[in-house]
C-alpha cells in the first residue's frame, strides 16, 4: 500500500501530531515509534515518494533537509555527542512511507551498522 498520505496529514496539521520544526521546504516532528532517544523525522513538505524520484530542480530542498536535521541535532543536543542520519529507499532499503524523509538518530551510542 502506498502510505503517502500518512506524512501529509502531518505536515497539512491533521493529525495531533506535535510539529517541531516547519518552514516552506520541510516538517519536522518526532517519530511514533522510536529507535533511539532521540528520533526525528525531517520530512519535504512536497510529496517525493524516494530518493529515486528527486532532480536537480529539487537540489535547495535537499540541502534544506540536510540544514533542519543539523538545526534539529542542535536543539534537542545531541550534535556534540553525535547523531546518525538515515534515508530509507525503496523495499531493500526499509522504506515504509512513500514520502522522503530522514530519519535523525541519537542520544545513546548506535553501533555500527557497517
Ligand atoms: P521509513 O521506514 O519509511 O524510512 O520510516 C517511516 C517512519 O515513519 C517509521 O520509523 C515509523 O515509525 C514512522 N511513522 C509511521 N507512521 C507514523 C505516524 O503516523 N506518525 C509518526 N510520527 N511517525 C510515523
Amino acid at each position: 500500500m502506498n502510505k503517502h498520505y500518512v506524512f501529509m496529514n502531518i505536515i497539512n496539521k491533521k493529525t495531533n501530531t506535535k510539529i517541531l520544526y516547519q518552514d516552506s521546504f520541510v516538517t519536522a516532528f518526532h517519530d511514533i515509534n522510536k529507535k533511539a532517544p532521540i528520533h526525528i523525522l525531517i520530512v519535504t513538505n512536497k510529496l517525493i515518494a524516494s530518493l529515486n524520484d528527486v532532480n536537480d530542480s529539487d537540489t535547495i530542498l535537499l540541502g534544506k533537509l540536510l540544514i533542519v536535521a543539523t538545526k534539529m541535532a542542535k536543539k534537542y543536543h545531541i550534535d556534540k555527542s553525535g547523531y546518525r542520519l538515515i534515508i530509507n529507499c525503496n523495499f531493500h532499503g526499509g522504506q515504509e512511507i512513500n514520502h522522503l524523509h530522514i530519519h535523525l538518530l541519537g542520544g545513546k551510542p548506535l553501533g555500527s551498522i557497517l
